[in-house]
């Protein structure tokens, strides 16, 4: 899909494993910006690589042209396709160095966050060759760059990329979805990233992993996700309260049913969110977090 003459996205399903019988249809965007040289933000699942290439075909360019594929964090379904892609394109891959460790070594992601279905939409461990922190620049060629803004919270070493030319900022998974399934380490880095996003100007396309790429509302919808951080955390708060000795783990099922989740896609992913606002339970409001600095 064309966003811009320069950026386009694309939309890659997949299916996880949720219980006995059971998947949760999902789905996560990979984004291409053109010129001279291709580059790639994030890359989908395993077997995404066919769906990338066959995009950048049907404008006429070459898998070959690919570059560089920046990784905005290490989770599964951001860096799944990545191996492949590599190995097809011979790109660069690009990410933070505190994500690093989980691209490189996903054996050691899938025992530290046992994600269900991890093998199967992940293709792999993959080498980063780039190491990107908050300030750098990725430039891009005739005049576009990428500017790298730490976004931690979602995910250790998370990153977004602006590109300031189209006021475009692709955001990964920093901003989290009103009403779908919180998921995050760190409450307090999770809202000041959303307070950095608020920040920037301009800010005139939002391009989300989960969803679909914003040119208008985007204001709004960020105010709206800030509000969302801030009603998981009072669900945990009140939880706690009713339970003052309860774990993460006794605590998580009614916060779900606090927020209409259904039990059932309950899993230690989620369990770490809850554990996440129980560590910044000294915080009443998260919505007064501010930007650092
Ligand atoms: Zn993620």
């Amino acid at each position: 899909m064309r966003i811009t003459d320069r950026v386009h996205a694309l939309r890659i399903p997949f299916s996880l494993p949720v219980g006995p019988g059971k998947t949760l249809e999902r789905f996560v965007y990979a984004y291409i910006i053109l010129g001279k040289e291709i580059c790639l933000i994030d890359s989908g699942v395993s077997g995404s690589a066919e769906i990338i290439f066959d995009y950048l075909r049907s404008l006429k360019r070459e898998p070959d042209e690919l570059k560089l594929n920046v990784l905005t964090h290490a989770h599964p379904d951001h860096i799944g396709g990545a191996r492949e892609i590599r190995k097809l394109a011979h790109c660069l891959t690009a990410a933070h160095p505190d994500a690093a460790p989980w691209i490189e070594d996903t054996e050691r992601q899938f025992a530290e966050r046992p994600v269900p279905g991890f093998r199967t939409i992940v293709g792999g461990p993959v080498k980063i060759e780039t190491l990107l922190r908050g300030g750098d620049t990725v430039g891009l060629g005739e005049g576009y760059s990428l500017e790298v803004i730490d976004t931690p919270g979602h995910a250790r070493g998370h990153i977004a990329l602006y590109c300031r030319r189209e006021g475009a900022l692709f955001s990964g998974d920093a901003v989290p979805a009103p009403g779908s399934l919180p998921i995050y380490e760190d409450a307090v880095e999770s809202m000041r990233s959303i307070r950095t996003i608020q920040s920037i100007r301009p800010l005139s396309v939002l391009l989300s992993s989960w969803d679909e790429p914003r040119t208008a509302g985007i204001q709004d919808m960020l105010a709206k996700a800030a509000g969302f951080l801030q009603k998981i955390h009072s669900a945990v708060l009140n939880e706690m309260a009713a339970a003052p000795s309860a774990g993460a783990d006794e605590l998580a099922p009614a916060v779900l049913r606090r927020l209409g989740i259904p039990e059932y896609l309950l899993n230690p992913v989620l369990v770490r969110s809850v554990r996440a606002h129980m560590d910044a339970s000294a915080f009443r409001n998260l919505e007064k977090i501010r930007v650092a600095g």
